[in-house]
């Protein structure tokens, strides 16, 4: 805590009050180390592409772009870095605007038990070589909430694109969805490698993985769960975690689903 004094004086110079002024400097400070952290991870994230492809490059330079074999492939590699920096400029421009609050919310009334399918029939066809399977377990009814369809689609690719990356070949994507009071909870399960218990209060962070090469090789740029998390709470709802380390993992949210809504 950091504290300012100033003594007020009458005209005649006779002391009658001070002031004190209080400053939460341990905030401050905190928020000055996570903008450091973040510029520091931004740094790093962007580094590491450019190096390698600076490399590759290099060989393909040195003589490689005359092999055959290899060129291609250093080809190949270059262009899977740049698309990665790409989708990470991309996030990284999403997350600052949302910061910002610099961004409109489109809202409209989206009927979940039909929103929900489409875009699991979307990854069904991305994922067709991957023998993946993607079942729903769904109301039989409609259930409208009201948000962002932009958004929302978002926020379902980034959830289920880690199913995917995390899921083994030949494993099952269940997508369910329950009502409860006022919300409604829309559940995505897999049956991946899970996530450690001492891992899972951190995974909504920015940057954190929990093997980061793992995740750099899949292509992963370690903000889709935290841009997940902004836009559950721009919906007024809530974001979180079960997974059993081997076993698999569910994420959850739920979103705002009241009288008025439901009508
Ligand atoms: P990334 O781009 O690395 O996937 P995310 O923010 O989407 O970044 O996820 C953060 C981390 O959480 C991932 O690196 C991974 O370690 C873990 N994770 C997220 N979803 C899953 C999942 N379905 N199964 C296992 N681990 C997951």
């Amino acid at each position: 805590l950091e504290a300012h004094f100033s003594v007020i004086e009458k005209e005649g110079g006779s002391q009658n009050g001070l002031i004190a002024v209080l400053h939460d400097v341990t905030e401050q400070e905190r928020i000055e180390e996570e903008r450091r952290e973040f510029v520091a991870n931004v740094s790093h994230e962007l580094r590491t592409p450019l190096t390698s492809m600076k490399s590759y490059l290099e060989a393909l330079a040195d003589g490689a772009v005359q092999d055959a074999e290899l060129a291609p492939r250093f080809i190949d590699v270059t262009q899977k870095e740049t698309e990665r920096m790409i989708r990470l400029v991309n996030d990284l421009l999403q997350l600052s605007k949302m910061d910002s609050k610099d961004y409109n919310m489109n809202f409209s009334f989206i009927d979940l038990t039909k929103f929900v399918p489409q875009i699991m029939e979307r990854f069904e066809m991305l994922t067709k070589n991957e023998s993946i399977h993607f079942q729903h377990k769904l109301p039989n009814k409609e259930m409208y909430i009201y948000g962002d369809r932009d958004k929302l689609t978002q926020l379902m690719d980034n959830i289920l694109s880690n199913a995917v990356k995390y899921s083994p070949q030949g494993g099952t994507i269940t997508c369910s969805i329950k009502e409860e009071k006022e919300r409604v909870i829309v559940s995505i399960k897999d049956e991946g490698v899970g996530i450690p218990k001492e891992n899972i209060p951190h995974i909504f962070d920015r940057f954190y993985r929990v093997d980061k090469a793992r995740s750099r090789n899949l292509g992963g740029t370690g903000l889709g769960l935290a841009i997940a998390k902004e836009i559950v709470l721009a919906h007024g709802g809530s974001v979180w975690v079960s997974s059993d380390w081997g076993k698999g993992t569910v994420i959850s949210f739920a979103l705002p689903y009241d009288e008025a809504v439901k009508e």
